[in-house]
């Protein structure tokens, strides 16, 4: 556990990142297989200071070890726009750059303006602008060229100060309607919150890291092909295609009926797998390999796990 700099030193003069190691956050985005064998390091630095303001933003630092949740509503009560659709996202501030978090039609990396930590193994600092880290869907350079290279210790936010809501997302626009000129942050967190926890499991529950696909992309030939064979696909524009919902793919292959054990999909979201109380991880693996190719053989698209699967 690793509270504050004198820590953060230590580890680099006891030599860790020179061995096995595994940095995690709340795990909310991982599943084990087995235990990990060699150090797990993980943040509980804290602290969140407004550090500077333009005319149109204020800029935030929070420390890696902050719980991303709190982070959000720091800037609900400061009046700042930007990170309000992403309230509930379990996890923590030095994760959300990872796999840019995102949810209800907003992305973390609209609100990120720097990401700051230590090159591994040797603890050079760096900071990585915006544009330097390769944010895209569900993606950035810290899952590639930067995976297990990098540790992040420090997040720098860029907030709007003016009045600003992100409501592309149907369901969350539609409850929000009746607002008019008076919807407020807080409305806006407390009506995303519960469209969560009417769509998502309690995790103080049972197991389970979220989605556990990410929506393929396909290209517009590929749709044409599948929109002419299964009616009603839901789809979106891509930067580089049409996104294809996972969760609707995988249902339409039957998975909420098949439970194994105590392994399922979520009954309301079947991207979710869920994990109802002693399942080893090699049974979630042996599952999601059977969602794969299911989904393989309906529609001749290979799905990818989103979650960090430790073997
Ligand atoms: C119920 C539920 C709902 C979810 N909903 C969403 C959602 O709406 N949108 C979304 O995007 N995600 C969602 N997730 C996934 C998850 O919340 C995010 O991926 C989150 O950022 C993970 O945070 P964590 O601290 O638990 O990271 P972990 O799972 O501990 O780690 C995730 C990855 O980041 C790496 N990492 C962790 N800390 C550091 C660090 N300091 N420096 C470098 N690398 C690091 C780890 O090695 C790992 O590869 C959900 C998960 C659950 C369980």
């Amino acid at each position: 556990m690793v509270e504050n700099d004198q820590d953060i030193d230590e580890i680099f003069q006891r030599k860790i990142f020179t061995r096995p190691f595994l940095l995690i956050g709340e795990g909310s985005n991982m599943l084990f297989t087995k235990d990990f064998d060699g150090t797990v390091i993980k943040l509980a630095t804290k602290g969140i200071e407004i550090i500077n303001e333009d005319d149109e933003h204020v800029y935030v630092r929070a420390a890696g070890g902050e719980d991303w949740s709190d982070f959000v509503r720091f800037t609900i009560e400061h009046e700042l726009y930007g990170a309000e659709n992403l309230i509930g996202i379990p996890g923590l501030v030095g994760s959300c750059p990872v796999q840019n978090i995102g949810a209800y039609g907003s992305e973390v990396k609209d609100i990120i303006y720097q990401v700051e930590g230590y090159y591994l193994p040797d603890g050079e600092p760096f900071v990585l602008y915006n544009e330097e880290c390769h944010f895209a869907y569900r993606d950035s350079i810290f899952k590639n060229e930067l995976k297990n290279r990098c540790w992040i210790t420090e997040v720098v936010f860029k907030l709007k100060k003016e009045k600003h809501f992100q409501l592309n997302y149907k369901q969350l626009a539609d409850n929000l309607a009746p607002f008019g000129a008076d919807l407020t942050l807080e409305k806006v967190a407390e009506t995303v919150l519960n469209i969560r926890n009417s769509k998502l499991p309690d995790i103080t529950k049972v197991g389970c890291a979220g989605s556990f696909f990410k929506n393929p992309v396909v290209s517009e030939a590929k749709f044409a092909e599948l929109s002419a064979k299964f009616d009603q696909l839901v789809h979106y524009p891509a930067p580089n295609g049409i996104k294809l919902a996972a969760g609707q793919l995988i249902e339409s292959c039957g998975w909420k009926d098949i439970r194994r054990g105590d392994v399922s999909v979520y009954p309301t979201q079947a991207l979710v797998i869920v994990n109802w109380g002693n399942a080893k991880g090699s049974e979630v693996v042996a599952y999601y390999q059977d969602i794969i190719q299911s989904v393989q053989e309906k529609y001749g698209i290979l799905i990818e796990p989103e979650v960090r699967i430790i073997a």
